[in-house]
């Protein structure tokens, strides 16, 4: 199992908002920071406006900043959006689906259930989880003037 590049990058986008709170992030910047290209960053960042995880704010003075308190977005949310409509094995979409044995595979039942643990551990992470207290992460963000307080290991 391997995470889409998007998916990853979505998660480093959303972060980088959370240990910025109240700061209208520049694609570029953010582009910097997540190791991507900006054409590739304004496509998550899209995605990201479009399903509600970020607003934007259009001109030389705009940029994104997130959309919802940190604490109200799931991860296990995030990732439905970015790899949902990615079907996992070829038989999980019946339109394209060429698979010989789907008429009496039951590995296909494992794997929707392996999908669903999958997913419920990260629908139990915030992303506010995921940055607060960590000073590593900050330092890497390295848009902040000094470290918050507070920081954990
Ligand atoms: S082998 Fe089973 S799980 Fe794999 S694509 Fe075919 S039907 Fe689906």
């Amino acid at each position: 199992m391997r995470l889409t590049i998007r998916t990853n990058l979505a998660a480093r986008i959303l972060m980088a908002c959370a240990d910025n709170p109240g700061r209208l992030l520049k694609t570029a910047e953010v582009a910097e920071m997540c190791n991507c290209s900006t054409n590739h960053a304004a496509h998550v960042v899209q995605r990201l406006h479009i399903e509600g995880f970020v607003s934007t704010l259009r001109g030389r003075a705009g940029g994104f900043t997130l959309a919802r308190p940190a604490d109200a977005i799931s991860m296990g949310a995030v990732f439905r959006v970015f790899e949902g409509d990615i079907p996992f094995a070829e038989c999980f979409d019946p339109e394209t689906n060429t698979c010989p044995l789907s008429g009496a595979c039951r590995l296909k039942r494992y794997i929707e259930r392996a999908l669903d643990a999958f997913y419920h551990e990260l629908d139990m992470v915030t992303l506010r989880d995921l940055v607060q207290g960590n000073c590593g992460l900050s330092a890497l963000l390295q848009l902040k003037p000094s470290m918050p307080e507070n920081c954990q290991p």
